[in-house]
């Protein structure tokens, strides 16, 4: 028997409207997070958690702009705005996000020198953050994913959830993109498709 656990990755509150890094109808997926999570016997949770002094921020980069893309240590770095700074309101939870089921909150981009997109390990999969291990130590074999933003860091978990031989289903309308470009979050579905994701919607998970 299979068991299952729902990755709820970045709910917070500068991925959505009138955040530092907004994702457009970003908070629309909190409802849908709320909703499913009744359907799951365990919960855990990703957080951007980055120190003032990261290396993804444009503004630690004198003359660049957010959005430009850099070399940060030997990684190709797309420049944020200043966001997710820890313990500022900007890196909590939405307000409405029911938090009383998360078994447990992995933060992620804690090192200055590395940004961590994926829930699981860092862009350059250096270091894990221990999700990986604690879902393994739980006994599960199956992640549920959705939050926010589709075309960076729910796609990077879904890809590490794959590699690290997880069967992997996305939650499709419960994540949101930033869509840089145009067709992000659709060529972003389209390859965590090819990589072995199921795309689902959560009204096939029952409600
Ligand atoms: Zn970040």
């Amino acid at each position: 028997m299979a068991k299952r656990a729902l990755i709820l990755v970045d709910l917070q509150n500068d991925f959505c409207p009138g955040g530092a890094l907004e994702v457009a109808h970003g908070d629309e997926v909190v409802e849908v997070a709320n909703r499913v999570q009744k359907r799951f016997e365990l919960v855990v949770a990703t957080q951007d958690w980055h120190p003032a002094d990261h290396g993804s921020f444009a503004a630690n980069h004198p003359g660049a702009e957010p959005y430009q893309v850099i070399d940060l240590h030997g990684l190709p770095q797309v420049l944020w705005p200043v966001h997710c700074v820890q313990d500022s309101d900007g890196a909590r939870f939405h307000a409405d996000l029911d938090t009383a089921r998360i078994a447990k909150v992995f933060p992620k981009g804690t090192d200055p020198t590395v940004d961590s997109y994926s829930g699981f390990h860092d862009n350059g999969r250096r270091k894990s953050t221990g999700l990986g291990e604690w879902l393994r130590a739980q006994g599960v074999d199956t992640v549920y994913v959705l939050g926010l933003a589709t075309d960076y860091c729910v796609k990077f978990t879904a890809l590490d959830a794959v590699t690290d031989g997880f069967a992997t289903y996305l939650l499709e309308d419960g994540c949101r993109g930033v869509e840089l470009h145009a067709g992000d979050s659709e060529a972003a579905i389209d390859e965590m498709r090819g990589a072995g994701v199921t795309i689902l919607d959560s009204g096939s998970i029952g409600s």
